[in-house]
């Protein structure tokens, strides 16, 4: 499976071929890639069909569409049965790319679908670049109305927590600021505060962006949403951000579901106002995407927009972002389930 490999295993795939193919392959990998590999167009027929079966490290299992073409979802399926969703929203001026860097997730936060889901594997470094490569090739080949056609943001913001599986990001990473040439300011890593990942990311070389999604603001209340909250309080979580933006100089973003009755009190609003001033981060407010297993049920539009009020007027940055695909069930771990992989399913 050539996807898998690193650019440095190409050589391997090309076999006997003159060299020149390496880079042919590399450039239809990794530059322009392209959906199948009869698209490639200056490979002889006999590679094209040898990497017609091994292009993708999986299958597309589902793809759904909606915001009048503008958000497309896709279930991609790895050949072990794992399931890996992938959501690219369009806009005017960008295209954003939501990838998942785990099969399920182990860290159980009482709101997600993937968390009820429980913990599959992690997802290898090229089955995350994969979601990259393929999204560029969707918008490249088949686009969507009035998008621009290249990819222009990613956000690990889908399945999984990308810091609980470090090596393989940060491989995923490498490959995709030094091989694919994307910009480490168009790329978000976003944790529920895995401190150690937080600590190794500031180490590393790239300037990605962070976004810690906080949720509640109070130990009691995150620990009861967020369970790694229990083994990384909000003190050294906030620590470690502090310590990334530092090194990175680039603004951290704090991530807040809004959750009826739970996290959108003027309590929560103050105590949130008081840690987004200290790490002078932007605050932004999502809709909870309600899962079929949860009890938490989003807040109304009107009290986010309160809520955001009380924080602005506490001097905070603040947006209330844009919620994607809610016809599609887009929030990550909910296409597995609608595929009948759910918990309940077994
Ligand atoms: S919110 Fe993120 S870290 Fe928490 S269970 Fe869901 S995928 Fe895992």
């Amino acid at each position: 499976m050539p996807y898998l490999h690193a650019p440095e295993d190409l050589g391997e795939v090309v076999g006997e071929e003159p060299s020149y193919r390496v880079d042919q392959l590399h450039d239809w990998l990794y530059r322009t890639p392209v959906l199948h590999a009869e698209d490639m167009t200056n490979l002889p027929g006999r590679l094209r069909a040898q990497l017609a079966e091994t292009l993708w490290p999986f299958k597309v299992e589902m793809e759904q569409e909606s915001d009048r073409g503008t958000t497309k979802k896709w279930l991609f399926r790895a050949p072990d049965g794992a399931a890996i969703e992938t959501v690219l929203m369009g806009y005017r001026r960008r295209a954003t790319l939501c990838i998942s860097s785990q099969a399920g997730c182990a860290l159980a936060c009482t709101f997600c679908a993937t968390g009820q889901f429980g913990f599959e594997r992690h997802l290898e470094a090229g089955e995350i670049v994969a979601q990259v490569a393929y999204a560029r090739a969707f918008l490249r080949q088949i686009g969507m109305p009035g998008v621009p056609d290249r990819l222009t943001n990613v956000v690990f913001m889908g399945m999984g927590e990308p810091l609980a599986n470090y090596a393989r990001v940060r491989e995923a990473l490498r490959r995709m600021i030094e091989v694919m040439g994307m910009s480490a300011r168009s790329i978000t890593v976003s944790t529920v505060g895995v401190v150690p990942g937080i600590n190794r990311l500031a180490e590393d070389p790239w300037p990605v962006y962070l976004a810690i999604s906080l949720h509640a603001a109070d130990d009691e209340l995150r620990s009861s949403l967020v369970p790694i909250n229990r083994r990384y309080p909000i003190e050294k979580l906030e620590e470690a951000a502090w310590n990334y933006f530092e090194k990175k100089g680039r603004r951290l973003s704090i991530e807040w579901t809004m959750m009826d009755g739970v996290n959108d009190t003027d309590d929560q609003a103050r105590k949130l106002a008081a840690i987004a001033k200290r790490l002078r981060a932007h605050v932004n407010l999502i809709a909870l995407n309600p899962t079929p297993l949860s009890e938490e049920r989003s807040s109304s539009r009107l009290h986010i927009a309160e809520f955001a009020r009380v924080l602005e007027s506490l001097g905070v940055n603040v947006t209330i972002r844009d919620t994607r695909g809610k016809d599609i069930d887009a929030a990550c771990g909910q296409l597995r389930i609608m595929a009948g992989n759910s918990p309940e399913a077994g």
